[in-house]
């Protein structure tokens, strides 16, 4: 083992002791520092400075009480968190995730990818992530509205244009942002429009934020795939999820000439061989916010299947995992590659487990880690919180054309890496060294903070 090697390892050994119960969080640790290791061999300046051991603990945490009252006028008490990871090269920007998993470990874990995320943007925007183990699905909106308002009673506090700037996340969509913009503004007495992005449109949204990670996912991948002259027209695509990053990869999949197969929800998912019907989906779950398995009812000659991780045993050329973290694991990555899948494409943070990575890597298979393909999202809102500070709007084409420009600059840097170290077609390792040399290079500038 290297000097560098055995310096990645004892910081590894540090963060499990320190919390051993955080697994998410340790697996993405190890994600990271395990490939840079040849940044570090360039810059043994970094292990003098403890660089590892500063940036793997949070600058701050904070975790609150949100008390609120249900229909019923039941009180409920739920937990909030906001993990401020690293403002080394902006405030910390990173979304909200109410969902009933949500704990420390998920946190960190997203809050650490979203400081490389961030930082591969080229936008300055440190890293951070939020939420709750509130669970939005079956809430009426007045319930809702009620526990956001609870949630930013506090959270207002810790945040602002200058200092941390939350988004959107798993259950925490356009209906969300904008209850908790409500709240934030009524307790500040002051329009901060650049406090949180993912705002509707008529109180500083961007136009193409709602579509900005599906988009980019497919910039990204298009990028890759041009790279090798694959084209996307003809393919078979499947995808996990039905939400907001689900929905728009599947749009733009589609509008290149793709045939996307699938979506899903943590039910189950929908397999329809003559292409996935995108107004329904639409329907279902923007407008009712109802279970996929409806689709079924209203499109002929589909098929629903109970369990989600179902959806990686459907024969197709790329996958793209929309839902969530680990949804692919080893046994799922070995059936896609079975059935002849050659490209995967990951919109979801982390969905493929370590070892279902490194699978992909031995194998052969395209690879476009989250950290990367799915950063347009962050950097469309990076572009709103521009549009805010110039109070101006600009329009969909230019946003759009703005991401495309991203998701091109941010291939070519990750690549760059990856050749650079002598892996090509490894972008996981392109894109950690290519974050994280901006990340490091300015905490060494900024002294030991
Ligand atoms: P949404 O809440 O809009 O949608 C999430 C989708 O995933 C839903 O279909 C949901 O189904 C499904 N899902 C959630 N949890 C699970 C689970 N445990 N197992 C299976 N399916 C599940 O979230 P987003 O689309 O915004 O986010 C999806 C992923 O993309 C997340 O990993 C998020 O961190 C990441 N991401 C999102 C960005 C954004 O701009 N929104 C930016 C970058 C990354 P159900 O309705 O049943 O819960």
């Amino acid at each position: 083992m290297s000097e560098m090697q055995q310096y990645v390892q004892d910081v590894l050994d540090l963060v499990k002791k320190r919390d051993p119960d955080q697994v998410e969080f340790q697996n993405t640790v190890k994600e990271v520092l395990t490939t840079i290791v040849p940044v570090l061999e360039e810059n043994p300046k970094y292990k003098a400075a403890k660089l590892l051991e500063r940036m793997v603990e949070p600058e701050r945490i904070v975790t609150f009480r949100v008390p609120w009252t249900d229909d019923k006028g039941e009180v409920q008490v739920n937990r909030g968190y906001r993990v401020q990871m690293n403002s080394a090269i902006g405030p910390y920007k990173g979304g909200l995730r109410f969902h009933p998993s949500v704990n420390l470990s998920i946190l960190k874990f997203l809050a650490f990818e979203q400081v490389f995320k961030n930082s591969l943007t080229t936008l300055p925007i440190g890293g951070g992530k939020g939420g709750s183990d509130f669970d939005p699905k079956g809430k009426s909106d007045n319930e809702v509205m009620k526990f956001c308002q609870s949630f930013m009673t506090e959270l207002y506090r810790h945040i602002g244009p200058h200092v941390d700037v939350p988004a959107g996340d798993i259950g925490v969509g356009g209906r969300e942002i904008g209850f908790l913009f409500g709240q934030y503004k009524r307790i500040r007495d002051a329009y901060d429009s650049a406090v949180l992005t993912g705002k509707g449109l008529t109180y500083g949204g961007s136009l193409t934020r709602t579509e900005a990670t599906g988009y980019g996912l497919l910039y990204f991948v298009k990028n890759m795939l041009d790279s090798k002259n694959i084209s996307l027209e003809g393919k078979t695509v499947v995808i996990s999820g039905a939400g907001n990053v689900a929905i728009y990869a599947i749009q733009k999949a589609q509008e290149f000439g793709a045939k996307v197969v699938t979506c899903s929800d943590s039910n189950g998912y929908v397999y329809d061989p003559n292409g996935i019907n995108l107004d329904v989906v639409k329907q279902i779950k923007e407008v009712e916010r109802g279970r996929i398995k409806e689709y079924v009812n209203r499109v002929q000659g589909a098929e629903y299947h109970e369990g989600c991780r179902g959806v990686w045993t459907v024969k197709c050329d790329i996958a793209l995992p929309c839902a969530t973290q680990s949804e692919i694991d080893l046994d799922s990555a070995k059936t896609l590659a079975a059935n002849g899948c050659k490209v995967v494409g990951e919109g979801a943070n982390m969905p493929s487990t370590l070892e279902a990575i490194q699978y992909f890597l031995d194998n052969k298979i395209l690879f476009a880690p989250a950290k990367a393909a799915n950063a347009g999202g962050v950097a469309v809102s990076a572009l709103e919180m521009s549009q805010n500070s110039e109070r101006l709007s600009w329009t969909f084409e230019e946003v759009d054309e703005r991401l495309k420009g991203i998701m091109k600059n941010i291939y070519e840097n990750a690549k760059k890496y990856a050749e650079k170290f002598g892996d090509p077609d490894n972008l996981v390792m392109g894109s950690n060294c290519a974050g994280f040399v901006k990340v490091a290079e300015a905490m060494m500038a900024q002294g030991l903070v």
